[in-house]
């Protein structure tokens, strides 16, 4: 019997607009659905865990990863690489597996290029002050760091306008209720 293929969904949006919430609590809500983990040269934020969040390489390591082919997607992000391994993703799909790869603007237009089925979702946030609210409330990075990843943010919305859907983080709940309805919408 023909197992029929996963469908892929991209989530992206800038650091602090809220995708890693959201994200858990859609796949809390819909087991159904795996996020795939990255690997990424970053240092593990506090309370983060070897391969549950990331899978944490050095660079010299994802660089021989990069060489070998095994990333179906990469980028550079304010001075660390991440990267989606193309194995896992080929072996989920072929098993049927819905997946989200949370990743950001770069990589996600590599996706688009390589799989137009993909199914590319941006968040948003209410305004640029709010997001700034939440990146600095998050209480997760340094200084240098918050500003690197604020710099990115008007780039990152203007790229938007490349992917197929997107929603407003506002309210915690309906965009909750956004991202559901469309996803099953999808996979149905
Ligand atoms: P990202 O994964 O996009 O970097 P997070 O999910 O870590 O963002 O969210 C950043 C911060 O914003 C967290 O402290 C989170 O609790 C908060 N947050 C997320 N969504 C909302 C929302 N709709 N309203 C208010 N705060 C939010
Ligand atoms: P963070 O350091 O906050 O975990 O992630 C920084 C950015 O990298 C976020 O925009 C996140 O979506 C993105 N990211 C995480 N994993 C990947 C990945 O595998 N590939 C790409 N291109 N971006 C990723």
């Amino acid at each position: 019997m023909d197992i029929k293929k996963g469908k892929l969904f991209v989530i992206s949006g800038s650091s602090g607009v809220g995708k890693g919430t959201l994200l858990k609590q859609l796949v809390q809500r819909n087991p159904e659905l795996e996020v795939s983990i990255s690997a990424t040269t970053r240092n593990p934020r506090p309370g983060e865990v070897d391969g549950v969040n990331y899978f944490f390489t050095s660079k010299e390591d994802f660089l021989k990863e990069v060489e070998n082919g095994d990333f179906l997607e990469w980028a550079e992000f304010n001075g660390n690489y991440y990267g989606t391994k193309q194995a896992w993703v080929e072996r989920n799909l072929n098993k049927g597996r819905n997946l989200i790869l949370e990743i950001e603007t770069k990589g996600a237009l590599q996706i688009k290029q390589k799989m137009p089925d993909a199914v590319l979702i941006f968040i948003l946030p209410p305004s640029l002050e709010e997001l700034e609210h939440r990146l600095r409330g998050r209480n997760t990075e340094d200084e240098a760091t918050i500003q690197g990843r604020l710099h990115e943010v008007k780039r990152e919305i203007e790229c938007s306008k490349n992917y197929d859907y997107r929603i407003i983080n506002d309210d915690l709940e309906k965009a909750l209720s956004e991202l559901e309805k469309l996803v099953k919408s999808v996979i149905r």
